[in-house]
């Protein structure tokens, strides 16, 4: 069987893994120069620190089939992604916890009586927190909410708090312990050559051709057995009920000689601050000695025609049109829409290949019972 992969990011790679390995003919295309999507990795050319490309990417997960999957082709080695904040003419540690309570608050409290202080300030009376805004104010009260939250969410997603969900909030933890490791899996680490490297090894198969620098169109669904569609949903039926909206980034880079600011990621809580954070690549590679720094500071905006989709925003408007367009895409028959921006979701790494895996497997096996004996 002939099958194509549109996408050369995590989606496209495994599930084209997967295919090749059980003996199909499988094609990977992508618009872009090169291949692992929005989790590219490259050495600066002028640093030679390896940057993360579209954002900073940090693998972590519960699932061990996952990790045990991502170590078979490249090595990991161990990182801990510890962020920083700054606000209000302070450096404070990230997720809140119990340091980040004790110096906001000038005290110095105990587990039991951090909770307690903190329970005294959230707004009990909210039981069953709808928006980001009330999430915070019932968990963290007003001045957390304030410090580290209503700007920083302000600015990440261009509206109020008060119009976005709860389960955005939801990510992050608040600890009443001085653990500030802003993960709370099982595994993590940063692949010791990049993400890019990683995805090179899983499309490295004799069955698997790959096609940089090459759009797939619609109407290139006839010429094989089966799509899987990594690409936007809304793109590929041009837009036809209009654009699903998606925050993009715009990153200003400059370098520095020596340490910029001593971790790899540093949150800017307040609106005054016109960028979300400032992320130091170097420290994503803390085995590796480099002089020279580069650094980005990242501004998120509404995502336009021509920019490149980060962040999803599904809110109710959003969350119709995509139904729409999720009908539309039931009734093209040889076309399965995958990832996150076939699917219209916020996914992490670990996320999209179990989804991955599990696709490709739930296809070989209803194709196989489909074959005549
Ligand atoms: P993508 O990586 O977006 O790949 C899709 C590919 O399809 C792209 O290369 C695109 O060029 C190509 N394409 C689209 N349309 C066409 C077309 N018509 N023809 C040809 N090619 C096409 N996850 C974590 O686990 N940890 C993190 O720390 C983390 N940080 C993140 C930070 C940011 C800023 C963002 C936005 C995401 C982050 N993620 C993180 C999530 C991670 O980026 C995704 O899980 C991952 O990129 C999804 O892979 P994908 O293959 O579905 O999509
Ligand atoms: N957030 C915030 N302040 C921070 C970090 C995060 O207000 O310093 C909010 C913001 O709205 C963000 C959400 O919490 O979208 C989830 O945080 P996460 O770190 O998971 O953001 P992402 O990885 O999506 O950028």
């Amino acid at each position: 069987m002939k099958y194509c992969l549109v996408g050369a990011g995590f989606s496209g790679a495994v599930i084209g893994r997967e295919l090749a390995e059980a003996g199909h003919e499988v094609t990977v295309v992508d618009e872009r120069s090169h291949i692992a999507g929005n989790c590219h990795t490259e050495r600066d050319a002028e640093t030679g620190v390896m940057v993360h490309t579209y954002g900073p990417h940090i693998f972590h997960t519960d699932d061990q089939e996952v990790w045990e999957y991502v170590n078979r082709f490249t090595a990991f080695k161990p990182y801990v992604n510890r962020v920083k904040a700054t606000s209000r003419g302070q450096v404070f540690s990230l997720p809140i916890n119990l340091h980040t309570i004790n110096q906001f608050f000038g005290k110095t409290m105990r587990p039991d009586e951090a909770r307690n202080f903190i329970e005294a300030q959230a707004d009990m009376s909210i039981e069953n927190p709808l928006t980001f805004e009330e999430q915070a104010l019932r968990f963290v009260g007003p001045e957390l909410y304030e410090a580290f939250f209503k700007g920083y969410t302000q600015k990440q997603w261009g509206c109020h708090p008060s119009e976005l969900p709860a389960s955005i909030l939801k990510r992050l933890p608040v600890r009443f312990n001085y653990n500030d490791n802003y993960f709370f899996h099982r595994y993590q680490g940063m692949p010791e050559h990049g993400y890019t490297r990683l995805v090179e090894g899983i499309l490295d198969h004799p069955n698997i051709v790959v096609q940089l620098n090459t759009r797939f169109e619609r109407n290139q669904a006839a010429d094989f057995d089966h799509v899987f569609f990594s690409g936007p949903l809304d793109g590929f039926f041009d837009y036809k009920l209009g654009r699903l909206g998606y925050r993009t980034l715009d990153f200003e880079r400059f370098t520095y000689q020596g340490d910029y600011q001593g971790c790899a990621v540093m949150n800017y809580g307040e609106e005054s601050v016109p960028y979300t954070r400032i992320t130091e690549h170097k420290h994503f590679s803390p085995w590796e000695e480099h002089e020279g720094s580069i650094c980005y500071r990242e501004y998120s905006r509404f995502c336009e025609v021509d920019d490149i989709p980060y962040y999803p925003i599904r809110l109710v408007k959003e969350k119709a049109l995509l139904s729409d367009y999720v009908a539309k895409a039931q009734q093209v028959k040889n076309v399965t829409f995958v990832g996150r921006l076939g699917t219209y979701r916020y996914l992490d790494m670990d996320v999209t290949i179990r989804e991955a895996l599990d696709t490709a497997r739930d296809f070989l096996n209803c194709n196989e019972n489909q074959q005549p004996v």
